[in-house]
């Protein structure tokens, strides 16, 4: 193992669905349909989930699938089980995950939720190197009324799991919405002490990056288009960003790594953190994220620590478990000096 698969790490912004790796939809699918591909559609599904450099377009395809996949509780509870693990595997030591509930013909989102959050508390104990969180997601392009309805659900669900739903996602296609109609019903999850970690400047608004800050959001998911009086306003304040560099690249929001806002923000002294958004989708993990960042902007082993140190401290952890990680992370920092 190199350094950066045996850093512990920590992981922000990590969408469910997005996250499930290529192995684990070809078994969710076997689970689902059996195992031979009989269809055109079964065949087009073996090719992307065993296809290198796939177009964005096929990428997409893939949340298609994990979509289509994991709506019976069964194989969400096989999904979510995966993600954790690969999670685990990979080193992560503290995870928040990120998922929409939805009703399928199979489950409504209370059920969605429900095997969600169990299978968390079971991974806890099977997985027990990663501490996992869930930042239940509202979706922008479902309206309003999704969107009361989820944070009821959440709220609802919050009572039950109040050591695993620690804070809310606003994530989306933004068109034809306005933040300030979801910021009043996220208002009602953050009264109740749910911290805010809202997808923000993914697309030129200044207005309306400026809203969600007056809103108060305690993470900023990508910030790719935040300049400005808004990025004063953000390093004064502290936010830190969630930076997801090959997600944006190949989703073409940035040129390329080299362009990647986290530079500035790093050279700026923003508070600053790498995740992968949606590792399954965009075939990588929080270790190569970390190598592309080091190797791209020239951070050193000290400063790919300091920025896994920061993030720490960015998470929705209580005080003891932030406690914990850093106990952790001392830990390995010695393992470093030793050898
Ligand atoms: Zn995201």
């Amino acid at each position: 193992m190199d350094f950066f698969q045996k850093l512990p790490k920590i992981e922000l912004h990590a969408h469910l669905n997005g996250s499930l790796s290529n192995s684990t939809l070809s078994e969710l699918h076997v689970l689902k349909y059996g195992k031979e591909p009989a269809t055109e559609r079964d065949e087009s599904f073996y090719k992307i989930t065993a296809g290198q450099n796939l177009t964005l377009k096929e990428c997409f395809q893939k949340f298609k699938y994990a979509h289509d996949l994991t709506d019976q509780p069964e194989t969400l509870a096989y999904a979510t089980r995966a993600v954790i693990r690969d999670f685990a595997v990979d080193n992560v030591i503290y995870l928040e995950l990120r998922t929409t509930p939805k009703a399928t013909y199979h489950m409504t989102k209370t059920q969605y939720l429900t095997t969600v959050l169990e299978t968390i508390r079971q991974a806890q104990k099977d997985y027990p190197t990663v501490t996992v969180k869930l930042l239940p997601s509202i979706d922008r392009s479902k309206g309003l009324q999704e969107a009361t309805e989820n944070v009821s659900l959440v709220l609802e669900m919050h009572q039950l799991y109040p050591d695993i739903i620690k804070g809310m996602d606003l994530s989306g296609a933004p068109y034809g919405t306005k933040f300030s109609d979801f910021a009043t019903i996220l208002e009602r999850a953050k009264v109740r002490g749910l911290k805010m970690a809202l997808h923000c400047g993914e697309f030129p608004d200044d207005d309306e990056v400026w809203e969600m800050f007056q809103f108060g959001t305690d993470r900023i998911g990508h910030g790719t288009f935040i300049g400005g009086s808004n990025l004063k306003f953000a390093k004064t304040n502290r936010i830190p960003f969630e930076c997801c560099l090959t997600s944006n690249v190949k989703c073409s929001t940035v040129k390329s790594y080299e362009d990647h806002h986290f530079k500035k923000l790093w050279k700026a002294k923003h508070e600053v953190c790498i995740c992968t958004d949606d590792f399954g989708v965009f075939d990588t993990s929080l270790s190569d994220e970390l190598r592309i960042c080091s190797e791209t902007y020239g951070l050193s082993t000290q400063d790919i620590l300091q920025l896994q140190e920061n993030t720490i401290e960015y998470t929705f952890a209580s005080e003891a478990e932030k406690q914990q990680l850093t106990k952790l992370f001392d830990l390995f920092k010695n393992t470093l000096k030793d050898n």
